[in-house]
């Protein structure tokens, strides 16, 4: 120790991804690290937002005549339009409420399942177009990469699919010809009632897993074998907009504000039975300003102060 000269001992877990063979390691000590920095905090509400239903309108674009019928998609509330800086030739924002509130633990099942099936008639009208693979994403506040903070999703649609989906199809391939078996069946097997089990809802199963990929991660899996979000009915939808919405009032509990959300869905029967639709959902940097450092960026693994366990326990209460 510093001054004492005597010796410190540390603890460190190295876990490994049952499917991907990904590298977390987890040392809680790191919590107790001196931070020369603000904690993240959520910004007041910000003049002239692009995506506020008064300027929505006038500051976002429309769809081609020939894209989906109309100049936007509108689910309930929620509302899909062009993205103006797009990372692919059809890229969506999904404005999943009009309503300008910044804090996760704010969001109902309700407005979140509306974002999530205005996301997939973008999907369904993109796969219409010539481009059947997509991925949804969620990045809230700057913290997370939030440009605006109005809250909404992404949707990147695609000829083929992006690296993660394609890599973890290819995992559950492989997984399958080696052992047989779905890797999801054997998952949701020895997960569910285990320590990292969090709770269920209408078609999901919520899972912190063994090893996260980012702060309080959770996996949730749909429970029937389908490979898509294209494929899942409203009451499935409402389903894992509930569970997003209870992890979300967990982590505020938690002390975390911002979030990053993958959905991580193929075209319907995509992948023989092996891949199945889930959504993975982390908190970021509630300590320091960024959690994405040489060992993410460069190592290409996580490095974790909490075990999933711990905060699996602590989520649970929200289910
Ligand atoms: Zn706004």
């Amino acid at each position: 120790m510093p001054g004492t000269g005597a010796k410190a001992t540390c603890e460190i877990e190295v876990r490994t991804d049952p499917l991907t063979g990904e590298t977390t390691r987890i040392n809680r000590a790191r919590q107790g690290r001196p931070r020369q920095q603000e904690a993240v905090t959520v910004p007041k509400i910000a003049k002239d937002c692009p995506f506020c239903p008064e300027n929505l309108e006038s500051s976002t674009p429309t769809f081609p005549p020939d894209f989906c019928g109309s100049e936007r998609i509108r689910a309930g509330r929620a509302v899909a339009f062009p993205n103006m800086y797009p990372l692919s030739s059809l890229h969506g924002v999904v404005a999943f409420t009009p309503e300008h509130k910044l804090e996760i633990n704010r969001y109902s099942p309700e407005e979140l399942a509306d974002g999530i099936t205005a996301s997939a008639a973008f999907m369904r009208a993109a796969s219409e177009n010539g481009y059947p693979f997509h991925f949804l994403g969620w990045n809230h506040l700057s913290q997370a990469g939030a440009s605006v903070l109005h809250p909404h999703f992404q949707v990147i649609a695609g000829r083929s699919p992006v690296r993660s989906l394609r890599e973890s199809l290819d995992s559950c391939r492989l997984y399958r010809a080696r052992e047989s078996r779905c890797f999801w069946d054997d998952l949701l097997e020895s997960e569910v009632g285990s320590p990292r089990f969090v709770g269920k809802t209408k078609g999901f199963f919520w899972i912190a897993p063994w090893a996260p990929k980012g702060t309080c991660e959770v996996i949730g899996i749909l429970e029937r074998d389908c490979s898509s979000l294209l494929e899942i009915e409203r009451d499935f939808a409402l389903g894992l907009a509930d569970g997003i919405s209870r992890i979300l009032r967990g982590y505020w509990e938690m002390g975390i504000r911002s979030v990053t959300m993958g959905i991580f869905s193929l075209p319907p029967g995509h992948g023989e039975g092996t891949f199945r639709l889930h959504a993975r959902i982390m908190g970021r940097s509630r300590r320091i300003g960024c959690d994405r450092a040489f060992l993410e960026l460069y190592g290409w693994e996580v490095g974790l102060t909490e075990f999933p366990e711990e905060y699996a326990a602590a989520l649970r209460g929200f289910f």
